[in-house]
């Protein structure tokens, strides 16, 4: 019963180990290519001073001057690949920190064991700083992750970073983001994002709402034209803001100048983002509850009546609106629950039916009568009955 099946909790664990896996892979791209980048460069420039100065077309000053140029520019490599030497050490710490912590789990047998409980505790801190990173809770994320000391299990710096994009797009500029699209160019092809035609949509509207015409059809022409291919007619749409002001009531144009595209643009840069970090979608609290509510969920718990106080799927405010997507689970043996103690009823607590026909356990209802001098009121129908009228069911 309390033995651990390690794959299970495992599966969950991917994108854990694949964060740093992955920044360490793209910053040894980046130096690599910025290697072979200066590389051939410089040797197609020693080949020219040889060359020249053989031929004496270049005097020994020149040769001179031209080699100290040379060698600034291998001195600004070295000064460029330390600095991502510093990011290689980070994300090659991480990546083995966290392999340990899950090697560790492996070696844990038992859920009722010590170590179990101390992995799961830090496995918890680092699911809850995951949860305050994604709410914008960066300084008490930093705090907690500082005194658990697991700096090297959470991606503090990572939210960070697009933490700044966020902000920029909340205050309504675009640049940021624009940056950041570039930068992230040939990734973003990869996952077919339409994020920076959204964001060149979005700074002509604001020509469009400023009603600054000329502008916004020159801004049209430069960034606008190159998506024509597969998105003219959002183009078509949006350069009709032209013919309508912003206060227009039509239809879709009203949709166009409305603010609250802001907020969707910084959900598309978030599950860009995201998608491009390897961050799950959802916070690795929602996904890890649901794995645990998967198992718990079945039809009675969204029937007001038959809810289970001890079922946490049963709540529909909280963990059952978490539920509300998953499927049911699969239970090979049905247990009957107690509506008033929560407990399960079973050859040492029997059923019991109250003459109105409704079914509790013997040991709710054995308490109640000891509280109420053998009195029992049966909560769904209010009607009283004494203890000697209730009677043992027998399921078959
Ligand atoms: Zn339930």
């Amino acid at each position: 019963m309390n033995k651990i099946n390690h794959d299970q909790l495992l599966s969950l664990e991917h994108p854990f180990v694949k964060i740093p896996v992955e920044k360490l892979r793209s910053s040894l791209r980046t130096s690599q290519k910025h290697i072979e980048k200066e590389i051939a460069n410089l040797t197609d420039k020693v080949s020219e001073i040889s060359k020249k100065s053989v031929q004496g077309s270049m005097d020994s000053k020149q040769v001179e001057v031209a080699l100290e140029a040379i060698v600034n520019r291998l001195s600004t490599l070295k000064r460029k690949l330390k600095d991502t030497r510093a990011d290689e050490a980070l994300y090659s710490q991480r990546t083995k920190v966290r392999l340990q912590h899950l090697q560790d789990f492996t070696t844990i047998a038992t859920l009722d064991s010590d170590d179990f409980s101390r992995w799961s505790r830090v496995r918890l801190n680092r699911i809850v700083i995951d949860y305050m990173l994604r709410d914008g809770f960066k300084e008490t994320a930093s705090l907690l992750a500082k005194s658990e000391h697991i700096e090297d299990l959470v991606d503090i710096e990572l939210f960070a970073q697009s933490a700044k994009v966020e902000q920029a797009l909340t205050r309504q500029s675009c640049t940021e983001c624009l940056q950041w699209c570039k930068d992230n160019n040939s990734s973003l092809k990869k996952i077919k994002s339409t994020l920076e035609f959204s964001l060149r949509e979005q700074e002509f509207i604001e020509l469009a709402r400023e009603r600054r015409s000329q502008e916004a059809i020159a801004y049209a022409k430069k960034y606008l034209t190159p998506w024509q291919e597969t998105h003219i007619k959002e183009i078509n749409h949006v350069m009709a803001l032209l013919a309508f002001p912003p206060e227009t009531k039509c239809h879709p144009y009203k949709r166009l100048y409305d603010k609250s595209r802001w907020n969707d643009l910084v959900a598309q840069f978030r599950s860009n983002n995201f998608a491009l970090q390897f961050f799950t979608p959802e916070p690795l609290l929602n996904v890890t509850l649901q794995a645990g509510l998967s198992a718990l969920k079945t039809p009675m718990c969204y029937q007001p009546d038959n809810r289970n106080f001890n079922c946490p799927v049963c709540d529909p405010e909280t963990l059952g609106a978490l539920a509300a997507d998953l499927p049911l689970s699969h239970h090979f043996n049905s247990s009957i629950v107690c509506r008033i103690s929560g407990q399960i009823m079973n050859e040492d607590n029997l059923p019991m039916a109250l003459p109105n026909g409704y079914v509790y356990s013997y040991n709710a209802l054995s308490e109640m009568a000891s509280l109420h001098n053998g009195k029992i009121t049966c909560p769904r129908t209010g009607e009283v009955f004494d203890s000697t009228q209730m009677k043992k069911v027998f399921i078959s």
